[in-house]
């Protein structure tokens, strides 16, 4: 069987799907507030940031990869005002629950699949935009997952990536203190899982950098790809477009 990473181990690829479903099966009821707390509440900014450059309108087809929370769909909902299609979707049940009980409380009404976001159950050049937000570090073969978004999105669509990055090398140190000492214990202590943060800052170790990734998404047939480097690089907004 081929092999591949979780975290800085080398494990099977099969082991790292069960992973990382047990990582996200065990945040999902504290996720937000572990969001909020590790980022000072800038993961906020940095999604609604992400949101402002897909350039989507109400009347548009929006599909978002790894939604779990809903944090974009509710975002996209509101910019499309009642007009087009947002679909959430994740591979994980846990993580949709919470995402789907969030929408329903403020009053949406989503589409919802469960689904991974390496073989999507959508017909090609279907969606305006496809976005995923810090859920393409976590699947094991990020470029069929690529792929996958450049087939559903129609001609002139775009694609929106907001990740995990590598931030800019003055920094480093201090935010390897702060990954690898400071938010396990947060882990520990607000969700009693210390584990699962730990993996989330290995994972964004081994994520690949700002420039390889663009490479990745030009690869996958996107064009004009490029992206915005937030808090210092350490998250990253890639985009591109299908141009064919
Ligand atoms: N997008 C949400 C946000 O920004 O708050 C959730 C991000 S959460 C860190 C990562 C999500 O990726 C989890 O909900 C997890 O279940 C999902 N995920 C991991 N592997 C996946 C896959 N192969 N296909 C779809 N979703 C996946």
């Amino acid at each position: 069987m081929s092999q591949t990473h979780f975290g800085f181990e080398t494990v099977d690829e099969e082991d790292k799907a069960h992973r990382v479903a047990a990582v996200f099966d065990s945040v999902a009821n504290r996720y937000d507030l572990m969001n909020d707390v590790m980022s000072a509440g800038m993961h906020r900014l940095w999604k609604r940031f992400a949101v402002e450059q897909s350039g989507v309108r109400p009347g548009h087809k929006v599909l978002d990869i790894a939604g779990g929370s809903g944090d974009l769909a509710r975002l996209f909902m509101d910019r499309m005002q009642g007009q087009g299609q947002v679909v959430l979707t994740d591979i994980n049940e846990s993580m949709l629950k919470v995402g789907r009980d969030r929408l329903i409380n403020d009053g949406r009404v989503p589409f919802i699949v469960r689904c991974d976001g390496e073989k999507l159950p959508f017909p090609d050049r279907y969606f305006d935009c496809v976005s995923v937000a810090f859920g393409l570090r976590n699947m094991t073969h990020k470029n069929q997952a690529l792929d996958e978004m450049h087939r559903v999105l129609r001609m002139g669509g775009k694609l929106i990536v907001l990740e995990f990055s590598h931030i800019a090398k003055s920094l480093s140190r201090l935010y390897d203190l702060y990954s690898f000492k400071v938010i396990p214990r947060m882990g520990q202590w607000l969700v009693k899982d210390a584990e699962s943060y730990r993996y989330l800052a290995e994972s964004i170790r081994m994520h690949p950098d700002q420039e390889a990734l663009k490479q990745m998404i030009t690869d996958a047939g996107f064009s004009r790809a490029g992206y915005f480097n937030l808090a210092l690089g350490a998250v990253a907004v890639h985009y591109g477009w299908r141009m064919i």
